[in-house]
């Protein structure tokens, strides 16, 4: 893709506290219940440009946290200042991720009492008298996919008149489904005079046309993250935390063809067990991290580059600098936390033309964590099939985020709540 244009900034370079963004109380106490401490680089980028009311244009894929980059600072607004009658409109591709946005909205509004519908096509009508009372006498936000709105629009008793902030989200999947007359024809129906949100995965120029038609001067802001070689091989396997030594043994055994192989591990003391387990009389073992002096690191990377080393076990210290040509394969003893970490560590191997392999070790908790990476990259990376003898993995498995995330039931009348703590004075 191409990002000429675009302020672009990597996602470890950022560490910024939500409670540094200067924002509502009611709404740090959500955002703090939800379980979020630092803000994603895509939040970090957004949050500020939105909070100052500009439009903003940004790109951003699905697990980068870019509902909460455009509903924190919406949100924000209107803990101060709501709208008579719909405050913020949300527009967005699918009834799933009008679902899904209405459920975050639910969580990061709930101390300050916001209130929202979800309007998707499919349901049965029964609440058809709700969703009319929401939109003419006023609720917070409506997030609404483009062909339910429209037909409410058509009605004429949507009360649009004071809205303060429009957000298209996924809007490139919305050009992509023929959506783009219904997003004409709903801004047709909407203020001029309010803030414009374009929350898109890819910036094809159609999304700057459809841009450039509702917004003033919009800023720009990117976290679109390099995407996996294409001549990398990717491979995942489930492992309990038992086997991923015995694997990655295994595997070096039986690839006598294969010369270099990198292990990557998160943390440098794994970095010395993995050496230390994989030691053996017929090929060499070395570890790297930032444990190791500069001189000592040099020396041990030409070894590895001379192919004296077969295996050298490091941590991400290496995974940008590092260009050693013809690593044959790359193992993630562990998942990385962020999918540019993911893209860099497998981008060791299969450089200038020539074809890698990248193995990836999956244990319980990392499976969501690697869930993260394939829908960032857009990938969906082959299952590999454990060798019989080191018996059976665990089965793939996404298992929820602790803390209190799933406890919001919702602020609608009617809802199921949780016990509402007290606000503080
Ligand atoms: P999204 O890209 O909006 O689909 O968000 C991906 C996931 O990240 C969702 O499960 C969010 O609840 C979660 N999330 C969003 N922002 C943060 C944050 N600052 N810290 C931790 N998790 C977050």
């Amino acid at each position: 893709m191409n990002n000429v244009g675009f302020r672009s900034v990597h996602y470890q370079e950022i560490h910024m506290k939500f409670n540094e963004l200067n924002l509502h109380s009611e709404l740090l106490e959500s955002i703090s219940y939800m379980g979020f401490e630092t803000a994603s680089p895509i939040q970090e980028m957004a949050i500020p440009e939105i909070l100052d009311g500009n439009d903003l244009i940004a790109c951003a894929q699905t697990g980068t946290g870019k509902t909460a980059a455009f509903l924190i600072p919406v949100i924000n607004q209107l803990a101060q200042k709501k709208s008579k009658g719909v405050s913020a409109l949300i527009v967005c591709p699918t009834r799933e991720l009008a679902i899904q946005i209405d459920q975050a909205v639910q969580g990061l509004g709930y101390f300050a009492d916001i209130t929202s519908i979800a309007l998707y096509g499919g349901g049965d009508g029964s609440n058809f008298e709700h969703q009319k009372a929401s939109l003419s006498q006023g609720c917070d936000i409506v997030v609404a996919t483009p062909g339910k709105l429209i037909s409410h629009l058509n009605m004429g008793y949507c009360n649009f008149d004071n809205l303060q902030f429009l957000v298209l989200d996924e809007a490139d999947r919305m050009l992509d489904m023929g959506f783009v007359d219904d997003l004409n024809k709903i801004m047709s129906f909407l203020p001029e005079d309010r803030q414009s949100l374009m929350f898109s995965a890819t910036m094809p120029s159609k999304i700057r046309q459809l841009a450039k038609m509702g917004m003033k001067n919009p800023k720009e802001v990117s976290i679109a993250i390099s995407k996996p070689a294409e001549n990398v091989f990717q491979g995942i396997y489930l492992v309990y935390d038992s086997q991923k030594i015995p694997l990655i043994k295994y595997i070096v055994d039986n690839k006598s063809d294969f010369q270099s192989f990198l292990v990557f591990s998160s943390t440098k003391k794994n970095v010395s067990n993995i050496v230390r387990a994989l030691k053996n009389n017929k090929y060499s073992v070395e570890g790297i991290s930032s444990d190791v002096e500069q001189r000592e690191r040099e020396d041990i990377l030409m070894r590895f580059a001379a192919k004296k080393t077969r295996v050298l076990v490091a941590t991400d210290v290496l995974s940008r600098g590092i260009d050693i040509k013809d690593i044959d394969l790359v193992f993630n003893y562990t998942v990385p936390k962020e999918a540019e970490d993911y893209v860099h560590r497998i981008g060791r191997t299969a450089r200038a033309q020539s074809n890698g392999v990248a193995l990836t070790l999956v244990n319980q908790e990392e499976m969501s964590d690697f869930d993260k990476i394939e829908k960032a990259t857009e990938s969906t990376v082959k299952r590999m099939p454990l060798p019989p003898e080191l018996g059976d993995g665990p089965e793939w498995k996404l298992t929820e985020r602790k803390k209190h995330k799933g406890n919001f039931k919702g602020n609608r009348k009617g809802g199921k709540r949780f016990n509402k703590p007290k606000k503080k004075n």
